[in-house]
């Protein structure tokens, strides 16, 4: 596969048709081809195809709280005891805490999510495809995975994992399997030059490398995570060598993915950008994801750094 620099954003302004075309415009100063965005408008997705530049669509199996209540059979249910865990983090300061135990990820996800085993829930993200593809050159998966990081409780699921603990494993993960089966197949029979990547997250136990066993095009993988405490660089090359090595290119190409905030606490150096950027290349074959814009959007050295990565 030709080597693809994905620029995969939350942050910057999109509320106007000028700051859409200013976006479309930085992007591929950058030296990025694809643009990852949440629901995108139809008119940056033409800004961007005249400029080159591909656009997809972020693709969440989350549920706001109207929909779960009108039909609670679809979400994914913790334990009992899970969710009181749940409730009893729901305290000022628990955000420090998390911090200061260096945590890189929640104990649970707090929103609902749809359940993948279930009818409707299937249809729904079956939805979410069209809609995203009506639009979109692509959609990127964020977010599937399992609240608790292992399995879903529900009725349905409960019945067919049980309790034994490797049964459950399976079944969990050949869940996650399933449902990125089900959206690539659908994105491919909507539109057969469909983009379908993803973000791995949440982690999932017992096997965080499950990753390489989904079906897309493109899986990307973190190398270097966007909290402190910042992760050794030994660490970042060590992420990016395992991914590769566990890389099954039947069902999908590794990109490496770089996590990358804005916020004073959590910036890191150029220099540093420069080496997460030099190991991604390496071992992404010249593919990487970048996540935010916001540090090249704000810092002069590292827009610089992120160019004559990208464009040397
Ligand atoms: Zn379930």
């Amino acid at each position: 596969m030709e080597p693809i620099r994905i620029a995969w954003d939350w942050h910057m302004p999109r509320s106007t048709p000028q700051e859409r075309r200013e976006l479309v415009r930085f992007v591929t100063e950058l030296g990025f081809d694809v643009l990852v965005v949440s629901r995108p408008e139809v008119d940056m997705v033409e800004t961007a195809h005249e400029a080159g530049i591909r656009v997809v669509a972020v693709l969440s199996p989350g549920l706001d709280a109207a929909r779960t209540k009108a039909d609670p059979e679809i979400v994914q249910r913790m334990l009992p005891s899970e969710e009181a865990m749940l409730e009893a983090g729901r305290v000022d300061g628990d955000e420090q805490r998390q911090r200061l135990s260096h945590r890189w990820f929640p104990l649970f996800q707090s929103g609902d999510l749809l359940c993948y085993e279930h009818p409707r829930a299937r249809r729904i993200i079956d939805e979410r495809v069209d809609e995203s593809l009506a639009v979109a050159d692509g959609v990127a998966l964020d977010g599937f995975g399992f609240r608790n990081h292992y399995a879903c409780f529900c009725s349905r699921c409960s019945t067919a994992h049980g309790s034994d603990a490797e049964r459950l494993a399976r079944f969990s993960e050949e869940s996650l399997i399933g449902v990125s089966k089900r959206i690539y197949e659908r994105a491919k029979s909507r539109r057969q030059d469909a983009i379908v990547l993803n973000h791995v997250w949440p982690p999932f136990n017992p096997n965080p490398y499950y990753g390489a066993r989904l079906y897309l095009d493109y899986c990307t993988q973190t190398i270097s995570w966007f909290y402190r405490p910042v992760w050794p660089i030994e660490r970042v090359r060590l992420e990016a060598r395992l991914h590769k090595s566990l890389e099954d290119k039947s069902r999908n190409t590794f990109v490496p993915f770089i996590g990358l905030y804005d916020d004073p606490y959590q910036r890191r150096s150029a220099d540093r950008i420069r080496a997460e950027l030099d190991i991604a290349l390496e071992y992404g074959e010249g593919s990487v994801v970048l996540c935010t814009l916001e540090g090249p959007a704000h810092d002069a050295t590292i827009r610089a750094v992120v160019k004559d990565a990208l464009l040397r």
